[in-house]
């Protein structure tokens, strides 16, 4: 959970990643994917930070640039202090030891052939500072940790459920003492009654072991259970950020409040209005000019066709992309 004092563990800064389309031939225009288009903001020590956007918004590109798995085109990635784009070999796998990530299919990012001890205990044979009778031990104490028995060591991971191969994909995250997490909607894969169980672990874990999450989900509903704060990306870029209460009780860009509108809720004193989408969301290998929204926003202006809108403070830290808010 936030802490009283925030200390960047991370800043972004002008981040992009672009991919070139392979051409068909040589008469075809060349198409670049602009996955990740100049994204800023910092994550803070202990806190979940969640990202939500719909498929094709960018969202996993960007966590996958953070850990170094995708090169970044353009920006700077400032870990505690230090600039990560000069890291190379044992300086880079320090870094990316501090970094883990947690995958959306607990069940295609678990080796079938090997057995769950063997699977938490690999990123631990890495760092050659473990025997292995000590190997063994964090072993039975990261299953005791995420709530499952010791025998769960000598079994594969098909005789688990999802709820519990998720856990098992936790504790190998977790083997090597990092403090930063990525969670690439790791419940998505989940059904609803598992998916808060696994959420209410992981935000225990946090305060355990003082983790850093950068959250990555579609579901706005997972978003709110588990972050302090939320950045909503749109074809790759941030079009609101703000503390998760603010920013779910008062949404300021026309996005947010579509997405946040079409949430289910039961509450009959106030029925809901949902503020449909337009259209679909375009391709990122041909974002609109101006306003990236601006092919689906219900207030769209005529400056939106041609000018892009920054991010803005507008209340109490929350952040806006929109022109309906310029002073
Ligand atoms: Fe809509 Fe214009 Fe605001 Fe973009 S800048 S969200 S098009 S009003």
């Amino acid at each position: 959970m936030i802490m009283t004092k925030k200390e960047a563990l991370l800043e972004i800064k002008h981040l992009k990643a672009y991919f070139t389309v392979k051409r068909k031939s040589m008469k075809e225009e060349k198409k670049v994917i602009k996955a990740v288009d100049d994204i800023s903001l910092e994550i803070f020590r202990g806190e979940t930070l969640g990202i939500v956007g719909e498929s094709g918004s960018g969202k996993s590109t960007f966590g996958r640039t953070i850990l170094k798995l995708v090169e970044p085109t353009d920006g700077e990635i400032i870990y505690k202090g230090q600039p990560i784009q000069q890291l190379k070999g044992s300086k880079l796998q320090t870094y990316r030891n501090q970094m883990q990530m947690i995958f959306q299919d607990p069940f295609a990012s678990l080796n079938p052939r090997m057995r769950i001890g063997a699977i938490i205990e690999e990123p631990m044979k890495l760092q050659f500072t473990l025997t292995k009778e000590q190997r063994k031990e964090r072993v039975k104490e990261l299953l005791h940790k995420v709530g499952l028995p010791e025998d769960a060591m000598q079994k594969f991971p098909h005789e688990f459920s999802g709820g519990q191969r998720q856990r098992i994909g936790i504790a190998r995250a977790l083997a090597i003492h990092p403090e930063f997490i990525i969670a690439d909607e790791p419940v998505s894969a989940l059904d609803v009654s598992v998916q808060s169980q696994v959420l209410n672990l992981m935000m225990d874990l946090q305060d355990e072991f003082h983790l850093t999450y950068l959250f990555i989900s579609h579901d706005l509903s997972v978003v709110k259970h588990i972050s302090d704060r939320v950045a909503v990306l749109y074809l790759g870029r941030v079009v609101e950020i703000g503390a998760k209460k603010e920013l779910y009780a008062n949404p300021l860009h026309p996005y947010t409040q579509a997405l946040l509108s079409a949430i289910p809720v039961i509450n009959f004193d106030e029925p809901k209005q949902e503020i449909p989408l337009q259209g679909e969301l375009p391709s990122p290998m041909n974002p609109p000019v101006g306003c990236v929204f601006h092919t689906r926003c219900p207030y769209v202006m005529d400056r939106c066709h041609q000018e892009r809108p920054e991010l803005q403070e507008e209340n109490n830290h929350q952040r806006v992309a929109c022109f309906l808010y310029d002073k």
